[in-house]
Parts: structure tokens; sequence; C-alpha cells
């Protein structure tokens, strides 16, 4: 059957970052054909407003030009015509993201979400897809996809076909001189491409671990995996990270220096970094592409999609994949909590997660998660570390009130089974209500404690039982983000000021300042610069700090703007805010 909804896309000016689009429509709607892009993408939960990238659009049909009349920031009415309905327009893509779209003359990537208009009462239909190489690109380009392939030429440009809109926008693209690997994990094939420019990466160690991790991922669920082929897109760089889950691929970002190298069996911790990465948006092919909200079936791209879940899809996935990791083998016992002691840090450092709830978290992340500021701190609690500590408390609650009978593994394996299929989503409550089903366990004071309240999870206890130690305890340096320790620490006697911040050329820069700390006592805000304590100049704060105990009353000169402002202050005592563990004999043994 010929598709009545085909694209050409071309990746026309990489020096201008320019697409260049052609939409045809056979049979556009008889009263003028709407034409909208989405608002934003799938798996990342904030308003983008990709049509802002679009600066050129026209229509025509046959010889005759139409009109076209923009209905608002992202849709489009085109006059009535018998059709085929043609269309052209441009789209600037200069966004170096895993969410949106981007060329030069090294490098293209696109999600369909950036550059194929919905044909609208038409995204049920089947559509085609056509991508073409630059003019300007050398013989060595490639083109890769997940998307299933009609008619492509070695390299792989070509024509390619979606079921549906839907499935358009779930299949990104990469072109340019990527290097790949492949593998197959029980039986599926894999695709691992490399794009960036790096030196004497081990290609082959990064396929050999990313294989584990889907191996074992697969296997929690139960075969056979729920696609046919899977394709990991990675680009490197400095300064990026990120990745976006998609149905049967996933795009990758992260820094060259977190690549394995060739002859370097050491394991980084950039690269321990990556593999969690690799490990988080695999697991999303199960806990949130196929598991989803009900509040996301269907998807409304024009809007915010609101629903308290968040927590059960990026908190619960957060947890299983350093999880993952650990029970592959590719990380140890120790390193794991060193992983887990980071994320009980991150949280108890911040006081916001005093004043909003998980729930809370999750409902309102389309302006509060994901469009943070210096004062987020204070405001909001992350869904994904507070999830993921909330993922491992439940573990460890079902696993200590069973008997080690039941564990989370047998709750996601339950909602893989109601939710593999139907197509329904996971309603608001049903979370929580499958979870008490399964273990057999009355649950909701600990859900309400957890999701609906902001009084501290009962960690500590939880983990005592499982043979790990939990201490917090006042930081020993400002780099010092929570650690594996053999003998709990003495509480440190270290002068701090409740911040964090980061040199800057005049002195010490304040990125953020905490609720109840010293410097937001003394009126001191996130943006000032420090110059001087006690008037000498401040060029490292942790070592002017060492001077002082908590208690000592200084002076600091800094800059708010361009005005020289004073304060004066009382030091303060470290907060026990920077996690311990202890792994005693025996212990952890649900990382196995
Ligand atoms: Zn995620």
């Amino acid at each position: 059957m010929t598709s009545s909804i085909y694209y050409r896309i071309v990746a026309a000016q990489p020096a201008a970052h320019l697409f260049a689009v052609t939409l045809n429509v056979d049979k556009p709607a008889a009263n003028g054909q709407l034409l909208r892009l989405p608002a934003w993408i799938p798996g990342s939960y904030m308003i983008r407003d990709f049509a802002r990238h679009l600066v050129t659009l026209s229509a025509h049909s046959g010889e005759r030009a139409l009109s076209v009349t923009k209905l608002d920031k992202h849709s489009w009415q085109v006059e009535p015509c018998a059709g085929p309905l043609v269309l052209n327009y441009q789209v600037y893509a200069f966004d170096l993201s895993v969410r949106g779209a981007y060329l030069d003359h090294e490098r293209g990537f696109f999600n369909a979400s950036s550059l194929c208009l919905a044909v609208v009462g038409q995204e049920s239909q089947p559509h085609h897809l056509e991508v073409s190489a630059p003019e300007s690109a050398s013989g060595n380009w490639k083109l890769a996809s997940a998307l299933p392939a009609l008619a492509v030429d070695q390299a792989g440009f070509g024509c390619y076909q979606a079921d549906n809109y839907d499935a358009l926008i779930d299949h990104p693209f990469e072109m340019g001189c990527f290097e790949e690997v492949c593998f197959t994990a029980c039986g599926v094939p894999h695709r691992f491409i490399l794009s960036g420019r790096h030196h004497h990466a081990d290609l082959a160690r990064l396929a050999r671990d990313t294989q584990q991790i889907c191996e074992y991922q697969i296997r929690l669920f139960g075969t056979p995996a729920p696609f046919a082929d899977y394709l990991f897109m990675l680009f490197v760089g400095s300064d990026v990270y990120g990745g976006l889950e998609h149905r049967n691929s996933t795009a990758l970002m992260a820094g060259r220096d977190d690549l394995p190298l060739l002859g370097d069996d050491s394991l980084s911790d950039g690269y321990v970094q990556l593999l969690g990465l690799i490990s988080h948006e695999y697991f999303h092919n199960w806990n949130v592409k196929r598991i989803k909200p009900a509040a996301f079936t269907p998807y409304d791209l024009t809007r915010e999609n609101y629903t308290r879940l968040l927590w059960a899809f990026e908190g619960v996935t957060s947890y299983y994949d350093d999880l993952t990791l650990v029970r592959c083998g590719l990380i140890d016992k120790k390193r794991y909590l060193g992983g887990l002691a980071k994320t009980v840090t991150a949280v108890a450092r911040g006081s916001g997660r005093l004043k909003q709830t998980l729930e809370a978290s999750s409902f309102d992340a389309w302006t509060k998660f994901y469009r943070q500021d210096e004062n987020s701190p204070n405001a909001i609690v992350s869904y994904y570390a507070k999830g993921a500590l909330v993922a491992l408390a439940l573990d460890l609650l079902i696993r200590r009130d069973t008997a080690g009978r039941c564990s989370l593994d047998d709750v996601m394996r339950a909602l893989w089974g109601r939710h593999q299929q139907d197509g329904q989503g996971v309603g608001e409550t049903e979370w929580e209500a499958l979870a008490s089903e399964v273990s057999g366990l009355d649950l909701k004071q600990f859900f309400d404690l957890a999701l609906r309240s902001t009084a501290e999870l009962p960690l500590a206890e939880l983990l005592a039982d499982a043979g790990i130690a939990l201490m917090l305890t006042p930081s020993a340096s400002a780099s010092d983000r929570g650690e594996v320790v053999e003998t709990m620490p003495d509480s440190s006697l270290r002068a701090v000021l409740g911040v964090k911040s980061v040199s800057d050329p005049l002195g010490v820069r304040l990125q953020q300042v905490w609720d109840g700390g010293a410097a937001q006592a003394a009126g001191l805000s996130a943006g000032d610069v420090l110059l001087a304590l006690d008037g000498l100049k401040v060029s490292d704060l942790d070592k002017a700090l060492s001077r002082y105990r908590p208690g000592d009353k200084v002076s600091i000169h800094a800059f708010r703007r361009d005005e020289l402002m004073e304060f004066e202050l009382a030091l303060q005592g470290g907060v026990a805010d920077t996690c311990r563990l202890l792994l005693q004999n025996d212990g952890g043994s649900w990382l196995e």
C-alpha cells in the first residue's frame, strides 16, 4: 500500500543548521488540512514548543499555491484543496541534546517530533519518511534508526516506514561518520552506534558490558523481549549528558572521557555512570514505554500531561539502573553502595524534601523539576533520587516482611504481566494496590509516608536489617558527597556557610544558598561573588573556612551584581547531611 503521508527530509544546509522538509499529503481534509508540531517529546516532561524552530512554510497543490493560516504557536491550517497537498518548510536544528534536532557539517540527529508536522486526523495512518545526506557530506556518512527500512542504500539513506505518527516520533535518526558494533542479547539483535569525536575507545568492551545489562533485564521481565531488534545511539562530547528512551532504541549523550579505553581495564567512575545511563534507558523499554501511566495513553502532545506516578517510572527505573550493574557483576557491592551513599546525600542536602512530596514532585515535573533554578534545593525534591530511595525502601520492606518470598522484582513482573498488551496504562492508584496484592502486605502506611508526606524514609532501619549500617554525618569537605566506610567516623568540627559554590575570577561565586544556613541568615544570595573573609581574599572557600571553628564570627565582602556589600555572620557547624554506609559481613544479599 502506498502511504498517503510522505516526508522527504534533506540535510540541506549543514552550515546554517537547516533541515529542508517536504511533506506530501495525498488526501488532505476536505475543509482544509490542519497540521501541528508536538509541544513536547515523550520522556522529557517539559513544554519545549519545537515549532519555534520552523522558519519557513509554504503549501501548494499541483501548480496552485495555497494559503496557510497560523492558528496558534504550533498549528497551521491550509486552505482546502483536492490534493495531493504539498508542504515545504525548513527547521533550524542546533540543539545538542537527545530531545530535538541537530545538524552541522560533521553530524545530524533528529527526532521526528522536531521535523515532521502531524497531519491532524490522519495520525493513525502509515507514515513514510525519506532521508537524504547533505550534498557536501563525505561518502562515509551513514544513517541509523530503529524505524523499519523500506528501501535504503548500504549507508542506510532512503525510505523508512512508521505504522503511525506515534511510532514515527518514537524512532530518532542519527547521521554522520559513526562507528558501530553489533551483538545479540537473548536472541535479539542489538546495534550500538557511537558518534562524536573520541580516541581509542574500547567499543568491544562497551558492547560486551551492554550485552550483560540487556540480557539481565530481558530475563528479569521474562523472555522473549518485547522488541525484535534494538538500537543504542551514543553521542560523546564535552559537558553533555542525558538519555531518552524509545520503544526499541535510545539516544544517549555522555562525556567522551567516560568511554572505556583500549588496553585499560580499569573501571572509572565515568564509565560506571555511562553503564548506569545505558541500564536506565534500557529498563524504560518495560517501565514507561510499555508499562505507562494511564495519563500517557495516549499522549496529548499539545499540552502538559499530569500524573502523580513519575516516581514509579523514573524513580523505580533509577533504582534498577545501578542494581542491574551490581547484579550482573559489572560493579561490586562496595561500588554500588558508594553510588547509593551519594543518592542519599543528594536527597538529604535539599530542604525541599521537607516541603514537596514525591507525588507533588511528579505532578509538577513540567514547571519545577524540569525548570530548576538556584532555589530548587530549598523548594523541591527529585522524583528520580527520592523515587529511587523509595523503591529501595519498598524492596527491602517487602523482602523483610515476606521473609524473602517476594520482592520488588515480583511487583515489576506483575505490572508487566498486566500491562504488556492491554494498552490501558497504569491508573493513579493502581501501582500501590498491585504492590500490596503481589506482596500480600498492607503497604498503605508505607506509601502514605513515602509518597504523600515529607517525613524521612525509614531507610536506616531497613538497611540495618539487610546488613548495611547508614549514618548521616557532616561533610568532610566541599567535595564530600557520601561514601562507603570501614568504620563510622566521628562528627567533624568543620565550619561551613551552608552554600554550594564555584570558583570565580574575582573570588568564589555562590550557586545555591541553603535554607537554615549561616549564609542565608546573613543575607547572602545565590549569584553573590565572595571576595574576602575577614579582609583576606577568598579563592578556595574550603581552605579559607578551615581556619575557623563553628560559632566563629566573620565579616564577608561580596559583590551582588556590581554592588559591593558587607555581611557579618557566625559560621555554623556542619549539618549531618552526608551519608556513610558500612557493609557488614554477609550484608546486602539482595544485591546478588
Ligand atoms: Zn528515565
